[in-house]
């Protein structure tokens, strides 16, 4: 008998049907004499069309009560499920966040998990029920309630497993695994089989959803053996697992894209000491990420500063570069929504200095013109203007050999 954490996300929950239907599924695991814990995301589109309502109120939404309102999308979902559990005769519980003390930050809309009691769910499931748990929210040690950023129930999901020392981790989505790019884009994308866990914080942190980068975090430290596939099909998913040797052979794993960022620049800085610094410190202030900076010296003393943000506090940061260019005596902000970061990642890069070269050139054939570039050891990263996103992830995954499965 084992102890399994299975995490459904918004397409697998999206209407009764569906519920029903992964009701079926934990409980067929369920009757093999497994204890059964259930993390569940809103259903498909609820949580978008909540921050719809929010930002109809208010333009930049009040962040404590913006966590109020996004946790009931998981609310709606654990509930019903675990009526389908008792529908078909057997018996379960519901719990959200708060109730299982799932203990967060007070980092509201993006809360980090501190600690999770497991206590009560033990004492459920030894009693014979199914436990099912709100993914996505937590409380803070003040009672408010928080969530912990888009694509948060992995989250909720693999921390639950290893507080509660499971012996398996499985994520159920609506794709067979992961992928070598996003199959929904890239028809040639094959499902990788295993993958390490610091590859997959690679691909993750760089667009590649299907996998919530903190999730990925936490099955790293607590060495969470953990199971990504589909809700849809009995098919064997991807491993996440330890860099295991042959790995290394691999010179790049996958190809991802986010088009979750904007680009500003700010043009004609003075070319000073401490400009960096009376531009980022007000940005960091508002708890805005930023993500790439470059800066260009131009002839004399002037610089252009160009930089990146979550497309969602682009309006946000516009606004407060509008004090902070006068003040410093820029001379114009100017910036666009429109572009995507397209990266190549894999642990093989490490020795190898083509893929850099490789990766501008097939952009180049394609006529994409790259803005902005940044690379690590592991990564090289490019933004491009958005309506290219698709045509470049097809190009560099061909360029690459990433169709061909003897790769
Ligand atoms: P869920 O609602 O189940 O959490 P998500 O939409 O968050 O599902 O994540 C699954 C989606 O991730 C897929 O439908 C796919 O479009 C996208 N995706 C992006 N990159 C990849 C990749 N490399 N492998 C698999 N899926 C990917
Ligand atoms: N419902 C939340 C979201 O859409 C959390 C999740 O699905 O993981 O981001
Ligand atoms: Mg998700």
């Amino acid at each position: 008998m084992s102890l399994i954490v299975q995490k459904f996300g918004g397409t697998s929950v999206g209407n009764i049907e569906k519920i029903r239907g992964v009701a079926r599924r934990v409980l067929a695991a369920h009757q093999q004499g497994h204890k059964m814990v259930v993390v569940l995301s809103a259903m498909a589109g609820e949580t978008n069309r909540l921050v719809a309502l929010a930002q109809e109120m208010q333009k930049y939404p009040d962040p404590r009560e913006l966590d109020v309102l996004l946790s009931t999308g998981e609310q709606v979902t654990v509930s019903l499920f675990a009526m389908a559990i008792k529908e078909a005769g057997y018996d379960a519980v519901s719990f959200l966040g708060s109730q299982v003390r799932i203990l967060t930050d007070r980092m509201h809309t993006r809360a980090r998990i501190k600690s999770i009691d497991t206590e009560q769910i033990r004492r459920q499931l030894d009693e014979g029920r199914i436990v099912t748990v709100a993914g996505f929210q937590g409380v803070t040690d003040e009672a408010a309630v928080t969530t912990l950023g888009r694509g948060g129930s992995d989250t909720t999901a693999v921390a639950l497993a290893a507080a509660l020392q499971a012996d398996l981790c499985e994520i159920f989505t609506d794709v067979e695994g992961v992928f070598t790019a996003d199959p929904n884009i890239c028809t040639a994308a094959r499902k990788i089989d295993r993958i390490s866990y610091e590859e997959m914080l690679e691909l993750a942190s760089l667009g590649a959803k299907v996998l919530d980068i903190r999730s990925v975090g936490f099955a790293k430290r607590y060495k969470v053996p953990l199971h990504v596939r589909s809700t849809f099909t009995e098919n064997e998913g991807t491993w996440v697992v330890e860099e295991e040797k042959d790995m290394e052979s691999l010179l790049v794993s996958g190809v991802t894209y986010n088009k979750n960022e904007a680009r500003i620049t700010i043009s004609k800085v003075p070319d000073q000491p401490g400009i960096a610094s009376k531009i980022f410190t007000p940005v960091s202030k508002a708890g805005i990420v930023v993500d790439m900076i470059i800066q260009n010296t131009r002839a004399g003393e002037m610089t252009d500063m160009t930089f990146t943000v979550p497309r969602g506090d682009y309006d946000k940061t516009m606004d407060l570069l509008a004090k902070i260019a006068p003040a410093i005596g820029a001379e114009k902000v100017s910036g666009s929504v429109n572009i995507a970061k397209i990266s190549v990642v894999g642990v093989g890069m490490r020795n190898n200095s083509g893929v850099a070269t490789t990766m501008f050139k097939t952009l180049a054939e394609e006529g994409i013109n790259i803005q902005m570039i940044s690379t690590s050891e592991i990564k090289v990263s490019c933004v491009i203007e958005e309506k290219y996103t698709e045509l470049a992830v097809r190009a560099l995954h061909e360029a690459f050999g990433l169709d061909r499965a003897d790769q």
